[in-house]
């Protein structure tokens, strides 16, 4: 069905899909057009099917090297190793590509768990059900911070606005009504009758009929057009590309010496190649993408249950290396349990109001005294502008406590209202009606109604101190002293509400009209709103400082009010304050970034202000998580290294916009997850160190011996034992290892300062040529002895076997030697040790093996050798990480 449904009333459409604006469609109808048009998504390349994920692991050079050798081990009539190769191979090709398929399983189900949400009409029932569950026909209703789930027509609306920049990249919200129909062929943008997907609601309600879904969507067309293919490398798989090219150029050296050298001596042309090709599979770390993949996916698992849903991978790792939280404080930091504690009446009387969050228990009182609120007119006067001036409601949940519905603040002055016997609904029914309404907005700082009652209107605004001083008509004395008692109450880290009004208000009635005829507006008094830190609030923000991560509060209360409740909750720096008026003035000067950058706590922003700062942290070199909740903070949530949305009082649009949602919306629950984060990347840079190790140990063993010109100290086979089964259990389990303990005590990574970096390198080439060289000169000295070419491999071979696992000792602590305690706190790495020993045994003394692999059974006296060299070889590298680590 292609139909411009601009052109046509909303009557009509709801005729044509078969469908009734107050019904809905029924369940069978739904599940009738779902079977046909499918689900409401769209479709982003191709996913990774479980063909293409094992076309990928067998179209890999090492089984097309692995291939190789068993070529060349068949044309040298040797059949054992031939077989044992194409096992090696079917065995690489077959982990790799189970565990990524156990991982991917594992995120794609953690990614389910992240859906947007829409409400529809069905059955005569309004519901929530999940956006791509949508079908052509269903009622839609769509209010503030939704975001739009499908292409429809309006049918009915309420000062509705819908920002559609995603779209027509317009940024200003257009607003929108049924009303309109149009007979010519116009743009997307000027259609103000209609909605599209992908967009998102900014103010208002109202009710669509789906006209598209899913790929039919405007949105879905234009991805359809674009569908390329994404680029999901990580910056980690970056870096890690770059290591393995490292390691394959050092044994395409060592292959091309090994030729040379075999020329010298006169050895057989193909052996040398055999060799060559050995040493390429000796250098390549085969386990890798899959651990990686198992690692990152366990981590975003490990996250979930700690009420932070990841998204993405790559944002696992990110979230490590965070520098910077920038914080909401409403609702984050603080409970969100808004309650006036205090009023001051514009001819200063002054009133204290007792009670607990949204309970209306509770009673106002004077000078310490319980007064009588309803024979004080001014006063009910002015708490009910407050409940009028209001779109809150208080509910009691099932547990029986008080909950808000809508906005936190607004329902402060629902209870408040409570306490003095004022109720919107009631003063309705006795005949107050509002004729106009002016939403509260982040921007303006203020929210206006017009009442009317008895043929009189009254004005009412409500909103930020200063924002209301502005407007108001007043003497300068009068002004004076309120902006005094302001300053009291911010004082005491009280959000501050004024209530101003105009009796007999005559002026118009949309919106700018209210906005510009304030004129006789009277400031009525002030409300003073505690809502007090979240109780762990402290604690998680000390954690995060002393790891080094700098936090930053940001905020719409006036600096004192944001400032107070900062130290309150101990973040440093609370002194250092920025308004959101100096962010504006001083976005174009030189030093902005780094001012934003020193500066702890935001106050008075706009939404804009969040992404200047979101800019300017990233331009220092920060990685920077930002919260946020509203429909306009999703360009900054977009913009942040890791944008974190608020699971519980986030809008669906800024959850879309993330890379992380917080189950809990709690402030802690980022430090947990940064941790999580840090555990990762550790345990990452551990396994990386040991195989690259490894694979060193191999390489430089072969390398000496080709030097010296001597025999190979090792059999391909036995490189490819140690790779692909001696070494891929307890790498694997290193992913497993517990956070150290010094994780949140030391500073940030830096940005600059990548996995490759120096020091690590250092590191494991350093190891590497420790461990390979004392594997040649156990080869050395046993090779003045009597035994066999097969003897003195197998004993190489084991000794490599064993010292490889020492070396986990190595890796598993950051800067101490990690066999101690903390080694049972990972039952895995245990298992899978003497799991390796355990096979390396078979492979030494079960005939079979020894047959396949060519090894001989071990006397006792080439055990000492062994041990005492990997003792030996452990406890130097042990030693020189340790003063690597002092430098
Ligand atoms: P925050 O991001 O900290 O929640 P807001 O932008 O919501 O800050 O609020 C900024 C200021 O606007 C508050 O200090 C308060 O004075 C005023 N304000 C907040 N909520 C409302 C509301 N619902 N109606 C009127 N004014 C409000
Ligand atoms: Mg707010």
């Amino acid at each position: 069905m292609e139909e411009e449904y601009y052109k046509v009333t909303a009557e009509e459409t709801i005729k044509q899909f078969e469908t009734d604006r107050n019904e809905g469609l029924s369940t069978q109808t739904v599940d009738e057009r779902f079977a046909e048009s499918g689900p409401n998504e769209i479709q982003q390349g191709e996913k990774t099917s479980p063909w293409k994920l094992l076309w990928n692991n067998i179209n890999d050079i090492i089984v097309y090297l692995l291939l190789a050798a068993a070529v060349i081990s068949f044309l040298m009539d040797d059949l054992a190793e031939t077989i044992a190769i194409l096992l090696a191979l079917l065995l690489a090709v077959l982990t790799g590509f189970f565990t990524e398929l156990k991982a991917q399983k594992s995120v794609e189900s953690l990614q389910s768990m992240i859906y947007t949400t829409t409400t529809v009409i069905r059955d005569g029932k309004t519901q929530t059900i999940e956006a791509t569950k949508v079908v052509p026909g269903d009622i839609l209703l769509l209010r503030e911070g939704d975001a739009v789930a499908a292409d429809g027509r309006i049918i009915s609306s309420n000062n509705f606005a819908c920002i559609e920049s995603a779209l027509t990249g317009e940024s200003e919200a257009v607003e929108k009504s049924e009303d309109e129909i149009y007979e010519e062929e116009i743009p997307l943008g000027d259609q103000k009758n209609m909605v599209f997907a992908g967009t998102a609601v900014t103010r208002g309600y109202a009710y669509i009929v789906v006209t598209e879904t899913g790929m039919q969507t405007e949105v879905g067309k234009i991805s359809g057009m674009l569908d390329e293919e994404s680029n999901d490398k990580t910056p980690l798989d970056v870096e890690l590309d770059k290591l393995s090219k490292a390691i394959i150029l050092a044994a395409f050296i060592a292959g091309v010496a090994v030729l040379i050298a075999g020329l010298l001596t006169d050895k057989p042309f193909v052996e040398m190649i055999h060799i060559s090709i050995i040493l390429a599979v000796a250098a390549i770390p085969e386990a890798m993408p899959a651990v990686e993949t198992i690692t990152l996916s366990k981590g975003m698992r490990t996250m979930a249950e700690r009420k932070a849903l990841v998204k993405t991978l790559p944002a696992v790792e990110t979230l490590g290396a965070t520098s910077v939280i920038a914080s909401d404080k409403t609702g984050t930091l603080t409970e969100n349990q808004m309650m006036a504690s205090e009023l001051i009446l514009s001819d200063e009387t002054h009133y204290e109001v007792t009670g607990e969050g949204y309970d209306p228990n509770g009673v106002i009182k004077k000078d310490g005294e319980e007064i009588d609120p309803q024979n004080n007119k001014e006063l009910l006067h002015f708490i009910r502008s407050g409940v009028l001036c209001n779109t809150a409601h208080i509910d009691q949940n099932e547990d029986g406590e008080y909950e808000v519905v809508g906005d936190p603040t607004d329902g402060a002055l629902v209870t408040l209202g409570k306490k003095v016997g004022l109720d919107r609904q009631e003063l309705e029914k006795d005949g107050f009606e509002k004729v106009a309404e002016v939403p509260f907005s982040s921007e303006n700082k203020y929210m206006i109604v017009v009442y009317e009652k008895d043929g009189e209107r009254e004005l009412i605004i409500k909103g930020a101190f200063d924002v209301i001083l502005n407007l108001a008509d007043q003497t300068q004395k009068v002004k004076e002293d309120l902006k005094e008692q302001n300053e009291m109450f911010a004082e005491k880290g009280q959000r501050v509400i004024a209530i101003a009004s105009i009796a007999g208000y005559d002026g118009g009635l949309s919106e700018e009209e209210l906005e510009s005829s304030l004129a006789g507006l009277k400031i009525q008094g002030l409300v003073g709103i505690i809502d007090p830190p979240r109780p762990d609030a402290y604690e998680s923000i000390e954690n995060a400082q002393n790891a080094g991560i700098k936090v930053k509060m940001i905020t719409g209360d006036h600096p004192k009010t944001a400032s107070i409740i900062a130290k309150d909750i101990g973040l440093a720096d609370y002194e250092k304050i920025m308004t959101g008026k100096e962010i504006d003035e001083q976005v174009d000067s030189e030093d902005f970034a780094r001012i934003v950058d020193e500066t702890a706590v935001f106050a008075r922003v706009s939404p804009e202000n969040k992404m200047q700062i979101v800019t300017a942290l990233k331009e220092e070199s920060e990685v920077v998580s930002m919260t946020g909740d509203g429909v306009n903070d999703a360009p900054a949530l977009n913009d942040a290294n890791i944008g974190v949305a608020m699971g519980v009082r986030g809008t669906e649009v800024a959850k879309e916009a993330s890379d992380m949602i917080l189950t809990d919306d709690r402030f802690g629950t980022i430090v947990d997850a940064v941790e999580e984060g840090r555990i990762i990347f550790d345990n990452i840079k551990k396994y990386v160190s040991f195989l690259f190790a490894c694979n060193m140990v191999e390489i430089v063993a072969i390398f000496a011996s080709v030097v010296f010109l001597l025999p190979m100290p090792i059999a391909p086979l036995h490189i490819l034992f140690l790779n692909l089964i001696i070494d891929i259990a307890p790498a694997m389990s290193l992913s497993y290892e517990p956070a150290e303990e010094n994780v949140m005590a030391r500073g940030p990574r830096s940005k600059k300062d990548s996995l490759v970096n120096r020091h690590f390198l250092t590191r494991i080439v350093f190891s590497g040529v420790i461990i390979g060289l004392s594997a040649f000169a156990i080869f050395w000295i046993l090779l003045s002895g009597e035994q066999s070419g097969e003897y003195l491999q197998t004993a190489v071979f084991t000794f490599m076997a064993i010292a490889q696992l020492m070396h986990i000792f190595n890796v598993r602590k950051t800067n101490s030697f990690g066999l101690d305690r903390s080694l049972f706190q990972n039952k895995v790495l245990v298992g899978s040790i003497l799991l390796s020993v355990a096979l390396q045994l078979v492979a030494v003394y079960v005939p079979v093996m020894n047959d396949l692999l060519g090894t001989e059974p071990l006397r006792p006296i080439t055990w000492v050798i062994i041990l005492v060299g990997a003792v030996l070889s452990t406890v130097i590298v042990g030693i020189f990480n340790k003063i690597k680590y002092h430098h």
